[in-house]
């Protein structure tokens, strides 16, 4: 059976929650929120649902998220929370992370927690990108009384919430329902709104912005040098994803997502992203999907549960093998690649390759703008004091354009010093203005 963009996993029910929320031992000292990147206070708020006080989890957990119904669902809850429970040594962790995504959605539907919104006053503060990072940043500096604005160059707001995890994992009507959240702390989003091309940073500054943030990420993604590379028939996985999101919130035509029914396909690299772009193939119709690795499974970056889903869902693996050419077939499709394991090279017949090996900042941004330096990769340097601070007094970068290409809650982890270190700065530039 094709699988199709439904999210596969149901969710607790509202007595399941209770039930696996009164399993929690309420340790002294919680491994729990050691092993989460936001110190979420996990046992309080569990607590708090086990006595069937939702309001009042969702309160404790708004201290320090904004995202916890995505987070739910797409945090390696195996690695963070789940695996530092202390139950988690004889294989019963509390399911951290269903339970999260329970009190969020729970609470967008009855809406129990109301939140006190200070008034706007510490300073305006311009946001560039709408992906866990800049949303991050909005949350926090909104509710410490920042007036902020968010420039995204998307149609839509959310970054790869939106446009790279796929639906079936992260559907986007949750990405949407958090954003609002954040919304109505007063943040207000400027949507198809390229910054380094529509407006610069120094536009934005003249526009009486007291500090920008630049939580753009890494959108160009990387190639590799293999003869044939450039035939359309070769893909990017950022950029099917990205496809299939148009495709799916009806930006776009089905003909135009290009990977289709009995298309045999193949992606290169044994990420997350290869894992969404594999089974994704699987959902518009691929008759086969292989990932290709050049090296063993012991050093795959997937999540273990995403690698497991893919082979359940017939996706195969070959490790350590390369592509090393690429034979193009009519318009966009290919011919046939040539594989190499250790000494020995076969023909693969093939429709579509996606390559899924990483991706890099942009240079939009750094290229019209004097003083922010990159380093030789492209990513935006910054400093510890005020954290976040670019090379460019004033402008802060944080999340996957500082740091490489991680996760949602690091991208998270990265933006809550951020706004501490913008918090800082603008009340020290107001006090020197007062004092002056
Ligand atoms: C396919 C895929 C699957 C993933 N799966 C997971 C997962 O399961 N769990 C997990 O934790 N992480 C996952 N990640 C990683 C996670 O999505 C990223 O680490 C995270 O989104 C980074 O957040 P960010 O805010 O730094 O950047 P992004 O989410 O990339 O957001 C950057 C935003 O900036 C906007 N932008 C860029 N330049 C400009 C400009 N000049 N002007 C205006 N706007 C601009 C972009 O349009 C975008 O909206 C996945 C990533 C991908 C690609």
């Amino acid at each position: 059976m094709i699988p199709d963009f439904k999210e596969e996993n149901a969710g607790y029910s509202l007595p399941e929650a209770i039930r696996e929320a009164k399993r929690c031992l309420h340790c002294k000292v919680p491994g729990c929120k050691k092993g989460c990147p936001i110190s979420n206070d996990i046992p309080d708020w569990i607590a708090q649902l086990a006595k069937g006080n939702f309001g009042n989890a969702m309160s404790i957990i708004n201290r320090r998220s904004n995202l916890p119904a995505i987070c739910g669902r797409v945090c390696g809850h195996e690695r963070q929370c789940e695996g530092h429970c202390v139950l988690a040594r004889k294989g019963e962790a509390i399911h951290i992370g269903m339970l999260e995504r329970f009190v969020a959605d729970f609470d967008s539907e009855a809406q129990w927690c109301h939140e006190d919104i200070p008034e706007k006053s510490r300073g305006r503060v311009a946001v560039i990108g709408s992906g866990p990072a800049g949303l991050t940043i909005a949350g926090d500096l909104s509710r410490q009384g920042f007036a902020v604005e968010i420039f995204e160059m998307e149609a839509e707001p959310g970054g790869m919430l939106k446009f790279g995890i796929p639906e079936y994992r992260l559907p986007k009507h949750v990405v949407t329902r958090e954003i609002t959240k954040i919304e109505n702390l007063g943040v207000s989003i400027h949507l198809n709104t390229t910054i380094g091309q529509d407006y610069t940073i120094d536009d934005l500054f003249a526009a009486g912005f007291d500090a920008i943030f630049m939580g753009t990420g890494t959108g160009v993604p990387k190639r590799l040098d293999i003869p044939g590379i450039d035939h359309p028939g070769v893909r990017q996985a950022i950029r099917f994803l990205r496809r299939v999101g148009l495709y799916e919130s009806g930006y776009i035509r089905r003909e135009e997502v290009v990977i289709g029914p009995g298309d045999k396909v193949a992606v290169i690299g044994c990420g997350n992203t290869a894992m969404d772009a594999a089974r994704t193939a699987l959902r518009m119709g691929a008759a086969e999907v292989t990932v290709i690795y050049h090296r063993g499974p012991e050093r795959m970056s997937a999540l273990k549960a995403e690698y497991d889903d893919a082979v359940k869902e017939g996706v195969r693996f070959l490790w350590n093998t390369s592509v090393t050419d690429i034979r193009g077939g009519e318009g966009t499709r290919l011919q046939q690649v040539t594989i190499q394991n250790d000494e020995v090279t076969t023909i693969m017949p093939l429709d579509r390759l996606v390559l899924a090996v990483g991706s890099v900042p942009a240079a939009r941004i750094v290229s019209t703008t004097e003083g922010i330096d990159v380093d030789e990769r492209g990513y935006v340097l910054t400093r510890d004091n005020p954290y976040g601070m670019t090379t460019r007094r004033g402008v802060f970068a944080g999340g996957d354009v500082t740091n490489r290409p991680a996760t949602v809650v690091h991208a998270m982890q990265d933006a809550k010093n951020v706004a501490e270190g913008i918090a800082r700065y603008i009340d020290a530039v107001k006090l020197m203005e007062a004092i002056r």
